[in-house]
C-alpha cells in the first residue's frame, strides 16, 4: 500500500490518534521528502540518526541512502508501525525514546551507529522543541557533523537571518556562531496530515563548533534584551555599566552610540564582548 494512504487509513479510520503534545504533523509529500534526501547530502558511507519518524515517511529514504541508521520516537503507538516497516532492515536501530531525555548521543552513536564515518541528523521536528533539539545537539554530541531539519517556516527564517532584518534575533547569532546556517526551501501546510496552522521550511547547519561559549551567548541576549533599545541602554540595563563608559568602547569599534543590536554582525558582536570582558565590565 502506498505510504500516504497507509497514514491516512491510519488516522481516518481512527486506528491511531493523532498526539498533539508531540507536534504529530505527518510529511505526505513524495517531492518534499526527496528535496529533504537530497538537502541532507548523504554520502553512502555516512550514518543518520532521525528524531521523531513518526509512520517512516523520511525513514524509508534514509535507510537506502546511509549505511546505519538511528531513529528516536517518543511515541509507543508509532513503535509497532515501524517495528513491521523496517523489519527486514538490519541496519536500523529504533529507540523508543525522548531525544531530549537522551543522556549520552555519542554514546548512542557508538554503539549503535559507527562513529568512525559521518554522522548526519535529519528530522522533521517536533515544532514544540525545536530550539532545545538543537541546543542539545550542540551542546552535546562532537560526533554529528550536520543537521538537516523541517521546523515552523518563522524558526527557520530566524535561525538563518543575517543582520538589519527582522528575523535577525539573539538566537540566530547563537547558531550562526556555532554552524554555517543555511536556509534550503519552503514547505507549504497543505503537504501534511493533519494540517498544521503554519508553513514550514528546512534548513541545513553544517556544525563548526561544537559547545560553544555560554558567556558570549548570555552578553548576546543582553544585547536583544530589548529589541527596540540601542545597544546602549540593553547594556546598561543588563550589566549597569555607566551609559558613558559604553559609549566610548562602541566608539572604539567607530560604531554610533545609538546603533540596535540587531545592526551588529558575529564578528561585532565577537570584538564587542572581547573589549567587554578585557575591561572586566561583564
Ligand atoms: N518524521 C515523520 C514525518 O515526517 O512524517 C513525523 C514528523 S512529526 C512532525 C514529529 C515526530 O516526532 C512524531 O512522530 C512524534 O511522535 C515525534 N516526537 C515528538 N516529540 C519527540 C521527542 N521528544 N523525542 C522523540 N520523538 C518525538
Amino acid at each position: 500500500m502506498e505510504h500516504n494512504q497507509y497514514v491516512n487509513d491510519q488516522v481516518n479510520k481512527k486506528n491511531f490518534f493523532i498526539k498533539k503534545k508531540f507536534s504529530q504533523n505527518f510529511l505526505l509529500d513524495e517531492n518534499i521528502i526527496k528535496k529533504i534526501i537530497k538537502a541532507a547530502d548523504i554520502n553512502q558511507d555516512a550514518c543518520v540518526i532521525e528524531i521523531g519518524p513518526g509512520f517512516g515517511a523520511l525513514t524509508k529514504h534514509l535507510v537506502k541512502n546511509s549505511k546505519k541508521l538511528l531513529l528516536y520516537e517518543i511515541d509507543d503507538e508509532l513503535i509497532p508501525h515501524l517495528k513491521k516497516l523496517f523489519s527486514n532492515e538490519k541496519n536500523i536501530h529504533i529507540k523508543h525514546q525522548d531525544f531530549l531525555k537522551t543522556e549520552n548521543i555519542d554514546e548512542d552513536i557508538k554503539n549503535y551507529l559507527d562513529d568512525s564515518k559521518e554522522v548526519i541528523l535529519v528530522s522533521n521536528l517536533p515544532y514544540h522543541i525545536t530550539t532545545p533539539i538543537i541546543m542539545k545537539i550542540l551542546e552535546e554530541s562532537k560526533q554529528v557533523k550536520r543537521l538537516v531539519l523541517m521546523m515552523q517556516l518563522e524558526v527557520a527564517k530566524r535561525l538563518t537571518s543575517k543582520p538589519n532584518t527582522k528575523d535577525y534575533n539573539a538566537l540566530s547569532v547563537i547558531i550562526q556562531d556555532q554552524t554555517d546556517a543555511k536556509y534550503m526551501f519552503k514547505v507549504p501546510k497543505t503537504v501534511f496530515q493533519p494540517r498544521p496552522k503554519v508553513d514550514s521550511a528546512v534548513i541545513r547547519l553544517d556544525i563548526y563548533e561544537h559547545n560553544g561559549n555560554k558567556a558570549f551567548y548570555k552578553f548576546v541576549h543582553a544585547c536583544f534584551v530589548q529589541r527596540r533599545k540601542t545597544l546602549v541602554n540593553n547594556l546598561n540595563s543588563s550589566y549597569s555599566i555607566e551609559k558613558e563608559k559604553i559609549k566610548l568602547i562602541l566608539e572604539k569599534l567607530n560604531l554610533n552610540d545609538k546603533i540596535r543590536a540587531e545592526a551588529l554582525s558575529l564578528e561585532a558582536f565577537k570584538k564587542l564582548y572581547n573589549i567587554f570582558l578585557r575591561e572586566d565590565l561583564i
